[in-house]
Protein backbone atom coordinates (compact mmCIF):
# COMPACT_ATOMS: atom_id res chain seq x y z
CA UNK A 1 0.00 0.00 0.00
CA UNK A 2 1.45 3.42 -1.13
CA UNK A 3 1.30 6.17 1.70
CA UNK A 4 1.52 9.90 0.83
CA UNK A 5 1.73 13.13 2.84
CA UNK A 6 -0.47 15.25 1.40
CA UNK A 7 -0.08 18.42 2.16
CA UNK A 8 -3.95 19.51 2.56
CA UNK A 9 -4.33 16.91 5.60
CA UNK A 10 -0.60 17.57 6.77
CA UNK A 11 -0.41 14.10 7.18
CA UNK A 12 0.56 10.74 5.62
CA UNK A 13 -2.74 8.77 4.16
CA UNK A 14 -2.79 5.63 2.19
CA UNK A 15 -2.92 6.29 -1.63
CA UNK A 16 -6.46 5.27 -3.17
CA UNK A 17 -6.99 6.29 -6.50
CA UNK A 18 -10.57 7.47 -7.69
CA UNK A 19 -10.45 4.87 -10.46
CA UNK A 20 -8.88 1.34 -9.57
CA UNK A 21 -5.68 0.88 -11.47
CA UNK A 22 -5.43 4.55 -12.81
CA UNK A 23 -3.91 7.80 -11.02
CA UNK A 24 -4.14 10.72 -12.79
CA UNK A 25 -1.20 13.64 -11.68
CA UNK A 26 -0.84 17.27 -12.73
CA UNK A 27 2.76 19.03 -11.94
CA UNK A 28 2.89 22.70 -12.57
CA UNK A 29 5.82 23.10 -15.09
CA UNK A 30 8.22 25.79 -15.20
CA UNK A 31 7.47 29.34 -17.09
CA UNK A 32 10.10 29.53 -19.83
CA UNK A 33 12.10 32.41 -20.14
CA UNK A 34 15.36 31.03 -19.90
CA UNK A 35 17.71 27.74 -19.40
CA UNK A 36 15.77 26.30 -16.54
CA UNK A 37 18.28 25.52 -12.78
CA UNK A 38 19.04 22.73 -11.21
CA UNK A 39 16.44 23.70 -8.53
CA UNK A 40 13.17 23.43 -11.09
CA UNK A 41 14.97 20.00 -12.18
CA UNK A 42 14.11 18.53 -8.11
CA UNK A 43 10.12 18.44 -8.97
CA UNK A 44 11.17 17.30 -12.92
CA UNK A 45 13.19 14.78 -11.25
CA UNK A 46 11.16 13.39 -8.18
CA UNK A 47 7.56 13.30 -10.01
CA UNK A 48 8.72 11.59 -12.81
CA UNK A 49 9.91 8.92 -10.24
CA UNK A 50 6.91 9.05 -8.61
CA UNK A 51 5.29 8.61 -11.75
CA UNK A 52 7.61 5.40 -12.47
CA UNK A 53 6.90 3.89 -9.71
CA UNK A 54 3.10 4.00 -9.93
CA UNK A 55 3.47 2.31 -12.87
CA UNK A 56 5.90 -0.02 -11.92
CA UNK A 57 3.53 -0.87 -8.93
CA UNK A 58 0.92 -1.73 -12.09
CA UNK A 59 -1.02 1.52 -12.15
CA UNK A 60 -1.91 3.29 -15.78
CA UNK A 61 -0.91 7.03 -14.89
CA UNK A 62 -1.92 9.47 -17.26
CA UNK A 63 0.89 12.91 -16.47
CA UNK A 64 0.37 16.41 -17.89
CA UNK A 65 2.73 19.13 -16.75
CA UNK A 66 2.36 22.69 -18.27
CA UNK A 67 4.21 25.16 -19.46
CA UNK A 68 3.68 28.63 -18.35
CA UNK A 69 4.77 30.42 -22.15
CA UNK A 70 2.90 34.17 -20.98
CA UNK A 71 4.46 35.72 -17.97
CA UNK A 72 6.02 39.30 -17.15
CA UNK A 73 9.40 37.60 -17.04
CA UNK A 74 8.82 36.37 -20.82
CA UNK A 75 7.80 39.68 -21.77
CA UNK A 76 10.60 41.04 -20.15
CA UNK A 77 13.70 39.09 -22.18
CA UNK A 78 11.67 39.27 -25.31
CA UNK A 79 11.59 43.00 -24.99
CA UNK A 80 15.45 42.92 -23.79
CA UNK A 81 16.45 40.79 -26.74
CA UNK A 82 13.80 42.69 -29.54
CA UNK A 83 11.84 39.33 -30.24
CA UNK A 84 8.75 38.11 -30.32
CA UNK A 85 7.36 36.71 -26.75
CA UNK A 86 6.64 33.09 -28.33
CA UNK A 87 10.53 33.40 -29.96
CA UNK A 88 11.72 33.24 -26.29
CA UNK A 89 9.69 30.75 -25.11
CA UNK A 90 9.55 28.59 -27.87
CA UNK A 91 13.20 28.79 -27.74
CA UNK A 92 13.34 27.32 -23.56
CA UNK A 93 10.77 25.02 -24.39
CA UNK A 94 13.30 23.60 -26.50
CA UNK A 95 15.91 23.90 -24.12
CA UNK A 96 13.94 22.61 -21.19
CA UNK A 97 13.07 19.07 -23.39
CA UNK A 98 17.01 18.87 -23.71
CA UNK A 99 18.02 18.94 -20.04
CA UNK A 100 14.98 16.95 -19.50
CA UNK A 101 15.79 13.97 -21.49
CA UNK A 102 19.72 13.92 -20.34
CA UNK A 103 18.48 14.00 -16.56
CA UNK A 104 16.59 11.04 -17.79
CA UNK A 105 12.83 12.99 -17.37
CA UNK A 106 10.38 11.18 -19.74
CA UNK A 107 7.93 13.54 -21.96
CA UNK A 108 4.73 13.93 -19.84
CA UNK A 109 1.62 12.51 -21.48
CA UNK A 110 0.68 16.25 -22.29
CA UNK A 111 2.84 19.23 -22.38
CA UNK A 112 0.05 22.14 -22.76
CA UNK A 113 1.19 25.32 -22.84
CA UNK A 114 -0.90 28.37 -21.70
CA UNK A 115 -1.08 30.20 -24.78
CA UNK A 116 -3.02 27.22 -26.78
CA UNK A 117 -5.52 27.30 -23.84
CA UNK A 118 -6.63 30.48 -24.09
CA UNK A 119 -10.28 29.84 -24.97
CA UNK A 120 -10.46 27.63 -22.39
CA UNK A 121 -9.32 30.05 -19.63
CA UNK A 122 -12.11 32.70 -20.64
CA UNK A 123 -14.72 29.84 -21.03
CA UNK A 124 -13.85 29.15 -17.35
CA UNK A 125 -13.67 32.71 -16.13
CA UNK A 126 -16.74 33.20 -17.60
CA UNK A 127 -17.79 30.48 -15.53
CA UNK A 128 -16.85 32.09 -12.36
CA UNK A 129 -18.26 35.23 -13.55
CA UNK A 130 -21.55 33.76 -14.09
CA UNK A 131 -21.70 31.98 -10.48
CA UNK A 132 -20.57 35.09 -8.63
CA UNK A 133 -16.73 33.84 -7.72
CA UNK A 134 -15.30 36.23 -10.43
CA UNK A 135 -15.86 39.80 -11.60
CA UNK A 136 -14.85 42.62 -14.17
CA UNK A 137 -13.48 46.02 -13.16
CA UNK A 138 -14.18 48.70 -14.77
CA UNK A 139 -11.05 48.48 -16.62
CA UNK A 140 -11.44 45.24 -17.62
CA UNK A 141 -9.53 43.42 -15.09
CA UNK A 142 -11.64 40.63 -13.75
CA UNK A 143 -10.79 39.24 -10.16
CA UNK A 144 -11.58 36.39 -8.22
CA UNK A 145 -13.53 36.67 -5.62
CA UNK A 146 -11.97 34.78 -2.66
CA UNK A 147 -13.86 35.34 0.33
CA UNK A 148 -16.69 33.51 -1.82
CA UNK A 149 -14.85 29.80 -1.93
CA UNK A 150 -15.34 28.76 1.50
CA UNK A 151 -12.68 26.86 1.34
CA UNK A 152 -9.73 29.82 0.70
CA UNK A 153 -6.77 29.00 2.66
CA UNK A 154 -7.30 25.00 3.57
CA UNK A 155 -4.48 23.85 1.28
CA UNK A 156 -1.92 26.67 3.31
CA UNK A 157 -3.37 26.75 6.21
CA UNK A 158 -3.73 30.14 6.48
CA UNK A 159 -6.23 32.32 8.28
CA UNK A 160 -8.55 34.73 6.17
CA UNK A 161 -7.51 37.52 7.49
CA UNK A 162 -3.99 36.99 8.04
CA UNK A 163 -3.37 36.32 4.04
CA UNK A 164 -1.76 38.53 1.65
CA UNK A 165 -2.69 38.20 -1.85
CA UNK A 166 0.43 37.02 -3.40
CA UNK A 167 2.71 39.03 -4.92
CA UNK A 168 2.35 38.10 -8.62
CA UNK A 169 -1.16 39.03 -8.10
CA UNK A 170 -0.73 42.60 -6.53
CA UNK A 171 1.90 43.59 -9.10
CA UNK A 172 -0.94 44.33 -11.58
CA UNK A 173 -2.20 47.87 -12.36
CA UNK A 174 -5.48 48.87 -11.25
CA UNK A 175 -4.81 46.41 -8.29
CA UNK A 176 -7.32 49.40 -6.01
CA UNK A 177 -10.01 48.09 -8.05
CA UNK A 178 -10.38 45.24 -6.25
CA UNK A 179 -13.13 44.44 -3.44
CA UNK A 180 -10.73 42.83 -0.98
CA UNK A 181 -7.06 42.60 -0.97
CA UNK A 182 -7.25 38.79 -1.37
CA UNK A 183 -8.83 38.88 -4.18
CA UNK A 184 -6.81 37.88 -7.58
CA UNK A 185 -6.29 38.36 -11.33
CA UNK A 186 -7.98 36.02 -13.74
CA UNK A 187 -7.69 38.25 -17.06
CA UNK A 188 -5.73 41.47 -17.14
CA UNK A 189 -5.92 44.44 -19.56
CA UNK A 190 -2.89 44.27 -22.64
CA UNK A 191 -0.50 46.90 -22.10
CA UNK A 192 1.73 48.41 -25.11
CA UNK A 193 3.77 45.80 -26.89
CA UNK A 194 2.62 42.48 -24.92
CA UNK A 195 1.24 39.71 -26.45
CA UNK A 196 -2.50 39.93 -26.12
CA UNK A 197 -6.10 37.89 -27.08
CA UNK A 198 -10.00 39.10 -27.57
CA UNK A 199 -11.83 38.52 -24.30
CA UNK A 200 -15.55 39.43 -23.48
CA UNK A 201 -13.91 42.27 -20.65
CA UNK A 202 -10.92 43.07 -23.10
CA UNK A 203 -7.98 42.51 -25.00
CA UNK A 204 -5.39 41.10 -22.04
CA UNK A 205 -4.08 38.49 -20.93
CA UNK A 206 -4.79 35.46 -18.22
CA UNK A 207 -3.10 35.85 -15.10
CA UNK A 208 -0.95 32.98 -14.02
CA UNK A 209 -3.11 31.04 -11.74
CA UNK A 210 -6.15 30.01 -14.17
CA UNK A 211 -4.26 28.20 -16.54
CA UNK A 212 -3.21 25.14 -14.61
CA UNK A 213 -7.20 25.09 -13.56
CA UNK A 214 -8.11 24.83 -16.96
CA UNK A 215 -5.63 22.18 -18.53
CA UNK A 216 -5.73 20.11 -15.44
CA UNK A 217 -9.48 19.70 -16.24
CA UNK A 218 -9.22 19.59 -19.48
CA UNK A 219 -6.78 16.80 -19.92
CA UNK A 220 -7.24 14.83 -16.67
CA UNK A 221 -10.82 15.40 -15.62
CA UNK A 222 -12.36 18.05 -13.00
CA UNK A 223 -11.19 15.93 -10.23
CA UNK A 224 -7.52 14.53 -10.25
CA UNK A 225 -5.48 12.16 -8.02
CA UNK A 226 -2.23 13.90 -7.38
CA UNK A 227 -1.33 17.69 -7.70
CA UNK A 228 2.21 18.50 -7.76
CA UNK A 229 5.01 20.80 -7.58
CA UNK A 230 7.51 22.83 -5.63
CA UNK A 231 6.85 24.09 -1.89
CA UNK A 232 6.96 28.04 -2.75
CA UNK A 233 3.39 26.76 -4.97
CA UNK A 234 1.25 26.18 -1.99
CA UNK A 235 0.38 29.30 -1.55
CA UNK A 236 -0.98 31.16 -3.49
CA UNK A 237 -0.82 29.50 -6.32
CA UNK A 238 -2.12 26.31 -5.61
CA UNK A 239 -4.45 27.60 -3.26
CA UNK A 240 -5.90 29.82 -5.85
CA UNK A 241 -6.27 26.63 -8.13
CA UNK A 242 -8.27 25.16 -5.77
CA UNK A 243 -10.39 28.18 -5.36
CA UNK A 244 -10.84 28.54 -9.21
CA UNK A 245 -11.46 24.81 -9.78
CA UNK A 246 -13.60 24.42 -6.86
CA UNK A 247 -15.61 26.82 -7.51
CA UNK A 248 -16.40 25.89 -11.08
CA UNK A 249 -16.91 22.42 -10.65
CA UNK A 250 -18.32 22.17 -7.07
CA UNK A 251 -16.18 18.77 -6.33
CA UNK A 252 -12.48 17.98 -4.87
CA UNK A 253 -10.09 19.04 -6.91
CA UNK A 254 -7.11 17.08 -5.97
CA UNK A 255 -7.00 14.20 -3.88
CA UNK A 256 -3.30 14.52 -2.93
CA UNK A 257 -1.23 17.52 -2.55
CA UNK A 258 2.30 16.94 -2.95
CA UNK A 259 4.98 19.55 -2.41
CA UNK A 260 8.81 19.14 -2.73
CA UNK A 261 11.23 21.33 -0.58
CA UNK A 262 13.92 23.22 -2.32
CA UNK A 263 17.10 22.94 -3.59
CA UNK A 264 18.93 25.27 -1.89
CA UNK A 265 22.34 26.66 -2.16
CA UNK A 266 24.61 28.28 1.10
CA UNK A 267 21.30 26.81 2.91
CA UNK A 268 19.40 29.67 1.01
CA UNK A 269 16.40 29.00 -1.88
CA UNK A 270 18.01 28.42 -5.08
CA UNK A 271 16.46 30.76 -7.52
CA UNK A 272 16.91 33.14 -10.52
CA UNK A 273 16.04 36.38 -8.50
CA UNK A 274 18.67 35.65 -6.10
CA UNK A 275 20.99 35.29 -8.74
CA UNK A 276 22.13 31.58 -6.87
CA UNK A 277 22.22 29.82 -9.36
CA UNK A 278 23.48 26.82 -11.66
CA UNK A 279 21.51 25.85 -14.93
CA UNK A 280 21.16 22.48 -15.72
CA UNK A 281 22.89 23.07 -18.82
CA UNK A 282 26.14 24.24 -16.43
CA UNK A 283 25.86 20.75 -14.45
CA UNK A 284 25.62 18.55 -17.78
CA UNK A 285 29.18 20.73 -18.57
CA UNK A 286 30.61 18.85 -15.88
CA UNK A 287 28.42 15.84 -14.88
CA UNK A 288 26.28 12.84 -16.90
CA UNK A 289 22.71 13.86 -16.24
CA UNK A 290 22.21 10.36 -14.36
CA UNK A 291 24.48 12.21 -11.69
CA UNK A 292 22.36 14.64 -11.05
CA UNK A 293 18.95 12.78 -10.64
CA UNK A 294 20.82 10.28 -8.41
CA UNK A 295 21.92 13.29 -6.20
CA UNK A 296 18.51 14.70 -6.04
CA UNK A 297 17.04 11.06 -5.44
CA UNK A 298 19.50 10.66 -2.28
CA UNK A 299 17.71 12.96 -0.42
CA UNK A 300 13.74 12.50 0.56
CA UNK A 301 11.85 14.97 -1.31
CA UNK A 302 9.97 16.72 1.51
CA UNK A 303 13.50 17.85 3.19
CA UNK A 304 15.44 20.79 2.07
CA UNK A 305 19.17 19.28 -0.04
CA UNK A 306 21.70 21.78 -0.24
CA UNK A 307 23.71 21.77 -3.74
CA UNK A 308 27.50 21.37 -3.18
CA UNK A 309 30.60 20.34 -5.40
CA UNK A 310 31.44 18.10 -2.73
CA UNK A 311 27.84 16.04 -2.21
CA UNK A 312 27.98 15.94 -6.22
CA UNK A 313 31.21 14.19 -5.89
CA UNK A 314 29.64 11.72 -3.71
CA UNK A 315 26.98 11.29 -5.49
CA UNK A 316 28.91 10.49 -8.33
CA UNK A 317 31.34 7.92 -6.59
CA UNK A 318 28.32 6.08 -5.49
CA UNK A 319 26.64 5.61 -8.17
CA UNK A 320 29.74 4.37 -10.27
CA UNK A 321 29.19 1.22 -7.84
CA UNK A 322 26.36 0.76 -9.00
CA UNK A 323 27.17 0.82 -12.62
CA UNK A 324 30.39 -0.99 -12.14
CA UNK A 325 28.79 -3.82 -10.58
CA UNK A 326 26.32 -3.66 -13.23
CA UNK A 327 29.08 -3.66 -16.08
CA UNK A 328 31.21 -6.61 -14.10
CA UNK A 329 27.68 -8.95 -14.03
CA UNK A 330 26.94 -7.88 -18.00
CA UNK A 331 30.91 -8.97 -18.45
CA UNK A 332 30.55 -12.08 -16.42
CA UNK A 333 27.88 -13.19 -18.06
CA UNK A 334 29.37 -13.46 -21.80
CA UNK A 335 31.15 -15.95 -19.92
CA UNK A 336 29.50 -17.55 -17.89
CA UNK A 337 28.75 -21.44 -18.59
CA UNK A 338 26.44 -22.71 -15.78
CA UNK A 339 22.98 -23.54 -16.80
CA UNK A 340 21.86 -24.27 -13.15
CA UNK A 341 22.02 -22.44 -9.99
CA UNK A 342 23.55 -23.68 -7.39
CA UNK A 343 22.11 -23.96 -4.01
CA UNK A 344 24.28 -21.02 -2.83
CA UNK A 345 23.09 -18.87 -5.73
CA UNK A 346 19.59 -19.85 -4.86
CA UNK A 347 19.87 -18.89 -1.29
CA UNK A 348 21.44 -15.05 -2.64
CA UNK A 349 18.75 -14.57 -5.10
CA UNK A 350 16.29 -15.53 -1.70
CA UNK A 351 18.29 -12.46 -0.48
CA UNK A 352 17.88 -10.12 -3.42
CA UNK A 353 14.36 -10.65 -3.28
CA UNK A 354 14.45 -9.41 0.38
CA UNK A 355 15.92 -6.29 -0.85
CA UNK A 356 13.74 -5.78 -3.37
CA UNK A 357 11.03 -5.90 -0.60
CA UNK A 358 13.00 -3.11 1.00
CA UNK A 359 12.76 -0.73 -1.71
CA UNK A 360 9.51 -1.40 -2.66
CA UNK A 361 8.74 -0.97 1.63
CA UNK A 362 10.97 2.29 1.16
CA UNK A 363 8.87 3.67 -1.87
CA UNK A 364 5.74 3.08 -0.66
CA UNK A 365 7.04 5.32 2.15
CA UNK A 366 5.93 8.53 0.99
CA UNK A 367 8.30 8.00 -2.01
CA UNK A 368 11.34 7.58 0.27
CA UNK A 369 14.06 7.36 -2.27
CA UNK A 370 17.21 7.60 -0.15
CA UNK A 371 16.18 4.66 1.63
CA UNK A 372 15.49 2.96 -1.91
CA UNK A 373 19.10 3.77 -3.25
CA UNK A 374 20.37 2.02 0.11
CA UNK A 375 18.62 -1.14 -0.67
CA UNK A 376 20.06 -0.38 -4.21
CA UNK A 377 23.52 -0.73 -2.30
CA UNK A 378 23.20 -3.72 -0.48
CA UNK A 379 22.02 -5.60 -3.65
CA UNK A 380 25.62 -4.43 -4.76
CA UNK A 381 27.12 -5.46 -2.02
CA UNK A 382 25.70 -9.13 -2.31
CA UNK A 383 26.72 -8.80 -5.76
CA UNK A 384 30.56 -7.98 -5.47
CA UNK A 385 30.68 -10.71 -2.73
CA UNK A 386 29.00 -13.52 -4.72
CA UNK A 387 29.55 -13.17 -7.69
CA UNK A 388 32.67 -15.15 -9.64
CA UNK A 389 33.99 -16.14 -12.50
CA UNK A 390 32.52 -19.54 -12.42
CA UNK A 391 28.59 -17.91 -11.06
CA UNK A 392 26.18 -19.36 -13.06
CA UNK A 393 23.84 -17.97 -16.29
CA UNK A 394 20.37 -17.61 -14.60
CA UNK A 395 21.94 -16.30 -11.20
CA UNK A 396 23.96 -13.45 -13.28
CA UNK A 397 21.33 -12.79 -15.43
CA UNK A 398 18.56 -12.69 -11.91
CA UNK A 399 21.17 -9.99 -10.38
CA UNK A 400 21.85 -8.00 -13.57
CA UNK A 401 17.73 -8.09 -14.00
CA UNK A 402 17.18 -6.73 -9.98
CA UNK A 403 19.69 -4.29 -10.47
CA UNK A 404 18.92 -2.48 -13.43
CA UNK A 405 14.81 -2.88 -13.02
CA UNK A 406 15.21 -0.94 -9.16
CA UNK A 407 17.35 1.48 -10.41
CA UNK A 408 15.08 1.77 -13.70
CA UNK A 409 12.23 2.80 -11.35
CA UNK A 410 14.65 5.59 -10.15
CA UNK A 411 15.50 6.98 -13.43
CA UNK A 412 18.74 5.71 -13.70
CA UNK A 413 19.93 3.85 -16.77
CA UNK A 414 23.03 2.78 -15.85
CA UNK A 415 24.66 3.55 -18.84
CA UNK A 416 28.36 4.12 -18.32
CA UNK A 417 28.75 7.96 -17.23
CA UNK A 418 29.93 9.99 -20.29
CA UNK A 419 33.18 11.29 -18.79
CA UNK A 420 34.33 14.38 -19.15
CA UNK A 421 37.98 12.23 -19.82
CA UNK A 422 35.92 10.35 -22.65
CA UNK A 423 37.93 11.00 -25.57
CA UNK A 424 41.42 10.97 -24.37
CA UNK A 425 43.74 9.66 -26.84
CA UNK A 426 44.90 7.18 -24.28
CA UNK A 427 40.98 5.94 -23.68
CA UNK A 428 40.98 5.73 -27.69
CA UNK A 429 44.39 3.47 -27.79
CA UNK A 430 42.68 1.11 -25.79
CA UNK A 431 39.73 1.12 -27.83
CA UNK A 432 41.79 0.32 -30.57
CA UNK A 433 43.86 -2.56 -28.89
CA UNK A 434 40.47 -4.54 -28.01
CA UNK A 435 39.13 -3.99 -31.74
CA UNK A 436 42.71 -5.73 -32.97
CA UNK A 437 41.93 -8.28 -30.63
CA UNK A 438 38.83 -8.47 -31.69
CA UNK A 439 40.07 -9.04 -35.23
CA UNK A 440 42.68 -11.79 -33.83
CA UNK A 441 40.16 -13.82 -32.38
CA UNK A 442 37.68 -13.77 -35.30
CA UNK A 443 40.81 -14.87 -37.43
CA UNK A 444 41.79 -17.56 -34.87
CA UNK A 445 38.08 -18.23 -35.31
CA UNK A 446 37.44 -18.26 -31.70
CA UNK A 447 34.26 -15.80 -32.13
CA UNK A 448 33.02 -16.69 -28.42
CA UNK A 449 36.13 -14.30 -27.42
CA UNK A 450 35.47 -11.95 -30.34
CA UNK A 451 31.98 -11.34 -29.15
CA UNK A 452 32.68 -11.39 -25.76
CA UNK A 453 35.22 -8.07 -26.45
CA UNK A 454 32.43 -6.48 -28.52
CA UNK A 455 29.58 -7.21 -25.86
CA UNK A 456 32.26 -5.72 -23.08
CA UNK A 457 32.68 -2.65 -25.40
CA UNK A 458 29.12 -2.77 -25.66
CA UNK A 459 28.78 -2.03 -21.99
CA UNK A 460 31.01 0.88 -21.95
CA UNK A 461 29.15 2.74 -24.38
CA UNK A 462 31.07 1.64 -27.44
CA UNK A 463 29.68 0.43 -30.23
CA UNK A 464 31.88 -1.93 -33.12
CA UNK A 465 30.36 -1.63 -36.26
CA UNK A 466 32.08 -4.13 -39.47
CA UNK A 467 31.99 -2.01 -42.50
CA UNK A 468 33.47 -3.00 -45.69
CA UNK A 469 36.08 -0.11 -45.19
CA UNK A 470 36.91 -2.56 -41.97
CA UNK A 471 35.98 -2.29 -38.25
CA UNK A 472 34.71 1.37 -37.40
CA UNK A 473 33.50 2.56 -33.65
CA UNK A 474 31.78 5.11 -31.79
CA UNK A 475 30.59 5.94 -28.26
CA UNK A 476 26.78 5.62 -27.87
P1 LIG B 1 8.91 28.37 -11.80
O1 LIG B 1 9.50 28.34 -13.17
O2 LIG B 1 9.54 29.36 -10.87
O3 LIG B 1 7.38 28.51 -11.84
O4 LIG B 1 9.21 26.94 -11.13
C1 LIG B 1 8.96 25.70 -11.74
C2 LIG B 1 8.95 24.61 -10.67
O5 LIG B 1 10.23 24.56 -10.00
C3 LIG B 1 7.93 24.84 -9.56
O6 LIG B 1 7.36 23.60 -9.19
C4 LIG B 1 8.76 25.43 -8.42
O7 LIG B 1 8.18 25.17 -7.18
C5 LIG B 1 10.05 24.62 -8.59
N1 LIG B 1 11.23 25.27 -7.98
C6 LIG B 1 11.73 26.51 -8.26
N2 LIG B 1 12.85 26.75 -7.52
C7 LIG B 1 13.07 25.63 -6.77
C8 LIG B 1 14.09 25.25 -5.83
N3 LIG B 1 15.12 26.05 -5.51
N4 LIG B 1 14.00 24.02 -5.27
C9 LIG B 1 12.99 23.19 -5.60
N5 LIG B 1 12.00 23.47 -6.47
C10 LIG B 1 12.03 24.68 -7.07
ZN1 LIG C 1 0.13 25.37 -11.58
Amino acid sequence: MIRIYNTMSRQIEEFHPIEEGKVRIYVCGPTVYNLIHIGNARPMIFFDTVRNYLTYRGYEVRYVSNFTDVDDKIIRAAFDEKKESSEISERYIAECKKDMEALGVRPADVHPKATEEIDGMIGMIDTLIKKEHAYPAMDGTVYFRSRSFAGYGKLSHKNLDDLRSGERALKVDGAEQKEDALDFVLWKPKKEGEPSWPSPWCDGRPGWHIECSVMSRKYLGAEIDIHGGGEDLIFPHHENEIAQSESCSGGVFAHYWMHNAFLNIDHKKMSKSLGNFFTVRDILEKYDGQVLRFFMLGAHYRSPLNFSDELMESAKTSLERIINCKTNLSYLLTHATGEALTEEETASLQKAGEYRKAFEAAMDDDFNTADAISAIFELVRLANATTREDASLPYLGALRNELTELSGVLGLTLLPLVREDAHTPEDDAWIEEQIVARTAAKKAKDFAKADAIRDALKEKGILIEDTREGVRWKRI
